[in-house]
């Protein structure tokens, strides 16, 4: 087999995704291995074991990242890396973070048995925590990683027991001696179902992942007048909840206008004192929106700010919004992105340009290393879910344009 026509096994693919799934797997047909668990750290034993023997050199760092490398001819040249994470949701599915590393696996012993020797040394990377469900924030290490939140912290997150992190990682044996971040990368490239419905309605095979929303996070409040619920006239309430009512049919309409990559949540609502017969007086609330746009998410700031301007004069109430989260889209590597979306042309498989709405270690490590994201569809876009789903075809069809890529990129 030559370098233009080698494809990866999707049965081999299929086979590793099914017999992983096994550890933490539910009954239900998803998986729970919540990072630095027992789980996780037989997942973790089975990928060392797996990457042993397809004959790569695994190293960990101090966060607990797996980095199994394929030598290259050119020692001098930074690795190519690809990789996602192992570590799933309480009620995750089979494939979010997993098909992205068992790809790569994949991907190592196709190469393996083609005899491809590349130029630059090829890494395979399995990243500590991308989920944060046991220990807040998630993509922790890969966060660690691009210098982007200080590993000293993140050592002492805790989970709901009151665990920190650093301990958690000692328990499993994972607490590596490298230091994070030592590493430099040529390029990075993480495979990942979409997460969403995009790639199924439009039944195209790969997503050319050119960026990831950028992401406003506040805490919101609405302060208006309690009094009661019999005696209030309608005329002359100062009804906080109304008001939200409004505010949040504005925010659904801003964001339906800056579509369909704007997007807006409001997750949490605390209506207050909470009293059948009492008007409310305030309203706590969450809002989340993004945009992979920049200039596009400040205008759905500023039209924000309008309609609570207009809310505020129009119903006597106070609207106050605490942006204390400001995440700023990442555009990922042009080059990295023409190299996925070649791939995916040569192999003659349907594709488009897509934007990410959920955050993934390829958009922390983007800040310090040329990276691209790679989508594969997943079934009525549902994941964080047991019921997520995807097909072999679409599995194998991700890791054939993974490897592709990988070539182009490593010579
Ligand atoms: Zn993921």
């Amino acid at each position: 087999m030559t370098r233009t026509n080698l494809t990866i096994d999707p049965d081999r693919l299929w086979g590793t995704l099914m017999e992983t799934a096994e550890i933490g797997g539910t009954p239900k047909g998803g998986i729970c291995r919540l990072t630095l668990t027992e789980e996780d750290r037989r997942v973790r034993d089975w990928f060392a074991a797996a990457v042993r023997a397809a004959g790569l050199e695994l190293g960990i760092d101090q966060m607990g990242t797996m980095y199994a490398t394929r030598p290259g001819r050119d020692p001098s040249r930074k690795p190519i890396a690809m990789g996602s994470h192992l570590d799933t949701q309480p009620t995750g599915g089979k494939f979010d973070g997993i098909l992205g590393v068992l790809a790569g696996l994949e991907v190592m012993r196709t190469l393996n048995d083609a005899g491809i020797e590349t130029e630059a040394p090829i890494t395979l990377v399995n990243w500590t925590n991308e989920e944060g469900a046991r220990f807040a924030p998630g993509m922790v290490a890969s966060g660690v990683y691009a210098g982007e939140v200080d590993q000293a912290w993140a050592m002492e997150r805790e989970d709901a027991e009151g665990i920190k992190f650093g301990d958690a990682l000692d328990a499993i044996g994972y607490r590596g001696t490298e230091p994070v971040g030592q590493r430099c990368f040529g390029a990075m490239v993480e495979l990942h179902i979409e997460q969403g419905p995009i790639l199924e309605l439009e039944d195209k095979t790969i997503g050319v992942v050119t960026a990831a929303k950028g992401s406003i996070w506040a805490d919101c409040k609405v302060s208006g007048r309690e009094s009661h619920a019999g005696s209030t006239p309608m005329n002359v309430r100062r009804d906080a909840l109304m008001a939200f009512a409004e505010f949040a049919l504005a925010v659904e309409r801003i964001a339906r206008e800056n579509g369909p990559d704007g997007v807006a949540t409001i997750g949490v609502v605390q209506a207050l004192p909470a009293s059948r017969n009492t008007i409310p007086g305030e309203v706590r609330f969450t809002l989340d929106y993004r945009h992979p746009d920049t200039a596009a998410l400040e205008r759905m700031t500023a039209a924000i700010d309008e309609a609570a301007t207009t809310i505020q004069a129009e119903r006597k109430v106070e609207i106050a919004i605490d942006r204390f989260w400001n995440k700023p889209p990442i555009h990922f590597d042009e080059s990295i992105c023409g190299a996925v979306q070649k791939s995916a042309a040569e192999l003659g498989y349907s594709y488009r340009t897509i934007t990410s709405g959920a955050g993934h270690d390829a958009v922390l490590t983007a800040s310090v290393v040329p990276t691209a994201m790679i989508f594969v569809p997943c079934k009525d876009g549902i994941s964080h879910n047991e019921a997520e789903s995807a097909t072999r075809e679409d599995c194998a069809a991700g890791a054939n344009v993974l490897l592709r890529t990988v070539l182009q990129l490593a010579g």
